[in-house]
C-alpha cells in the first residue's frame, strides 16, 4: 500500500492553497504554475492538429519543455467527468513528484484525484448532516463518472481515517455543505408536503 497520508496532504493542500470552495471541483480552472490547456486549446496556438495529441493519450498527459516547465494537456472532446479526472490525475503525478510511469504511480494519482474531486473530510461532513452518499449523488454533485463515484465509495465505507487538515478544508466547504444540506432538507419538507397533501 502506498503511503496514504502523503497523498491526502498533496490533495488537501492543493485544495487549500487554490481556496477552491464549491462543487464540482474544477482542477482545469486551478491557478498553478503548471498551465494546463486542452488538446483543442494548444492546436490553435501552435497550428498542430489535435490528432497529434491523441497519440499520446486519449485523455491527456503531462510534458515538460526544453526549459524544465511541465505543461498538463488534455482531451476537451471528452466527457466533462473524464476531463476532471485526467486533469487531477495528472496533477497527481505532478504534486507527488512521480517520475516515469510504473502501475505505483499509476494507482497513486487515481488515489489523488479521487481525494482532490471527492475528499474524504467534505463526504464525512456531508454525512454528518444527513446526507447519503449514493453513487447517483456524488456523480450529479461532484461531477465524477460512475467508476470513480463506485471506486470512492468502496474506499470510503471503511471507519474515516483523520487527517491533520480536516478542520481546514471542512472550514473551506462548509457554507457550500450547508447550501447543500439545506438544500436536501427543503426538497425532503416539499416531499412531506406532497405526500400529506396527497393523503388529505
Ligand atoms: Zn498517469
Amino acid at each position: 500500500m502506498f503511503g496514504r497520508e502523503r497523498i491526502v496532504t498533496a490533495a488537501y493542500s492543493c485544495l487549500l492553497e487554490q481556496k477552491w470552495h464549491t462543487f464540482p471541483i474544477e482542477p482545469a480552472r486551478f491557478h498553478f504554475s503548471c498551465p494546463v490547456i486542452s488538446y483543442q486549446e494548444y492546436a490553435r496556438l501552435s497550428n498542430v492538429s489535435p490528432a497529434v495529441f491523441l497519440e499520446y493519450g486519449y485523455d491527456g498527459f503531462s510534458v515538460a519543455g526544453l526549459k524544465g516547465q511541465t505543461f498538463i494537456l488534455y482531451n476537451d472532446q471528452s466527457p466533462l467527468c473524464r476531463q476532471r479526472f485526467t486533469v487531477a490525475h495528472e496533477l497527481g503525478h505532478l504534486l507527488l513528484r512521480h517520475q516515469g510511469h510504473i502501475r505505483r504511480h499509476e494507482e497513486e494519482a487515481d488515489f489523488f484525484a479521487s481525494l482532490l474531486l471527492l475528499p474524504d473530510a467534505v463526504l464525512n461532513l456531508l454525512r454528518s448532516r444527513g446526507i447519503s452518499l449514493t453513487e447517483a449523488f456524488l456523480m450529479k454533485t461532484f461531477g465524477v463518472s460512475r467508476h470513480t463515484a463506485q471506486y470512492k465509495r468502496a474506499a470510503f465505507t471503511r471507519p474515516p481515517i483523520c487527517h491533520p487538515l480536516d478542520q481546514q478544508i471542512e472550514a473551506l466547504f462548509f457554507p457550500e455543505i450547508c447550501r447543500f444540506a439545506s438544500a436536501a432538507q427543503s426538497s425532503f419538507d416539499e416531499l412531506e408536503e406532497q405526500y400529506l397533501g396527497y393523503n388529505r
